[in-house]
């Protein structure tokens, strides 16, 4: 057979200021893709290996364990192919089918997958819906309370740190506690959050916190993070009767090659830029408040923003989309002709973007953009 073009190049990051959240926080810097060539063979990290991943001395899979332990702060970590299978293994370590968990209303699709391939019973704490969306310490606690006053049994909490909807940062040190003080494990989502800004599992009192190497931590991935407290570490790194140096819920190797190479050299970076955390929210702020000088923007979700991942409602744009020949796509096409790229095409209604790692000029570029499309239709409204 022959094969067809797949079209492998790509020009998206090259050519144009992507506003796509999901992306802002995976792009490699320059160590990372020299660590990516180097690698890119398939079991190259397995040079070395003694039949267990993460104690590999070369490259330093067991030093750089350890570093990113310190990172978050908790006693025992692995890699994952990503936050899902993050929360999946704990899932599964912790629960059997028909146990009861309860999630915040904001939670991660793949937390609802997750829930659902462990065959568990799930309980949502709800949000308090428009236009802020924020889940509350006090209706995790109420909802919490009721469901054990039920006779409910539950066996594992989660939070969402940052929620994909509405980039909300909840307070996690705060309901925390309120799992801590109940006894049942929580599990912080960390996908958005770490390699972002800082993340200390101990004192926001999480048991478990998991992340995403592709989506905060410039890494190619696939790739997660699992960390644990010590008390955790028997049941979730129980090793096999038959192979006893392979982890069960790991099924024995996780992560290797090119994705946990990538994590390895970006590491250092993530490190440094968690530490300018304060001047990312200060510039989303900035952003906000320049797209919320044209009249029908507006920022949706906990005002002012405490995350880069912004939520607008765009009533403005849906109305020039009304009468534009080229209908919802409008918007994507004017952006794109200005180099703009990672709003979804055809969407007017409402849209979510993040200028995370951008510059000044930059941000000031793209909210003068909006301003401009807007001024030029302005008869078609
Ligand atoms: C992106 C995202 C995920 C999925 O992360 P993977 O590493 O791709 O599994 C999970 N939770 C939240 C909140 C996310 O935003």
């Amino acid at each position: 057979m022959e094969c067809q073009d797949y079209g492998l190049t790509r020009n998206t990051e090259r050519d144009n200021l992507n506003l796509n959240p999901l992306q802002r926080g995976g792009m490699l810097p320059i160590e990372a893709k020299k660590a990516l060539l180097e690698y890119a063979d398939g079991y190259s990290v397995c040079d070395y290996c003694a039949g267990r991943l993460d104690r590999i001395p070369t490259p330093s899979i067991t030093g750089f364990l350890d570093d990113l332990a310190q990172f978050i702060n908790v006693d025992e970590v692995r890699t994952t192919h990503g936050a899902r299978e993050s929360k999946f293994a704990i899932m599964h370590a912790l629960c059997k089918p028909g146990d009861t968990v309860i999630v915040d209303g904001n939670a991660h699709y793949t937390t609802h997958l997750a829930v659902e391939r462990n065959k568990l019973n799930m309980i949502e704490v709800p949000n308090n819906e428009h236009p802020e969306y924020k889940i509350t310490p006090e209706i995790y606690k109420e909802t919490l309370e009721n469901a054990l006053d039920k006779g409910e049994e539950i066996k594992v909490a989660l939070l969402t740190h940052v929620d994909g909807d509405y980039g909300n940062l909840t307070d996690a040190k705060e309901i925390g506690k309120i799992a801590n003080n109940a006894g049942i494990p929580i599990i912080l989502n960390c996908a958005y959050s770490m390699g972002r800004l800082p993340i200390d599992a101990k004192a926001l009192n999480m048991d478990f916190v998991v992340g995403s190497g592709h989506k905060s931590m410039a890494a190619s991935g696939p790739i997660g993070v699992l960390g644990m407290k010590e008390e955790y570490a028997d049941k979730m790194l129980q090793v096999s009767k038959r192979h006893q140096v392979k982890e069960i819920e790991m099924l024995g190797c996780t992560s290797r090659g090119a994705p946990i190479v990538t994590l390895m050299a970006s590491l250092p970076y993530v490190t440094e830029r968690v530490k300018h955390w304060d001047e990312e929210v200060k510039k989303t702020r900035n952003f906000v408040s320049q797209m919320e000088e044209i009249k029908g923007v507006t920022q949706i979700g906990i005002r002012p923003k405490e995350h880069d991942l912004t939520r607008f409602e765009t009533p403005i744009f849906d109305k020039i989309a009304e009468k534009h020949p080229r209908r919802g796509f409008f918007l994507y096409e004017e952006l794109k002709k200005r180099n703009i790229v990672g709003i979804k095409r055809g969407q007017t209604k409402w849209f979510k973007c993040s200028v995370y790692g951008f510059d000044e000029e930059q941000v000031n570029y793209i909210a003068d953009s909006f301003k401009e499309i807007v001024e030029k239709y302005k008869d078609l409204l």
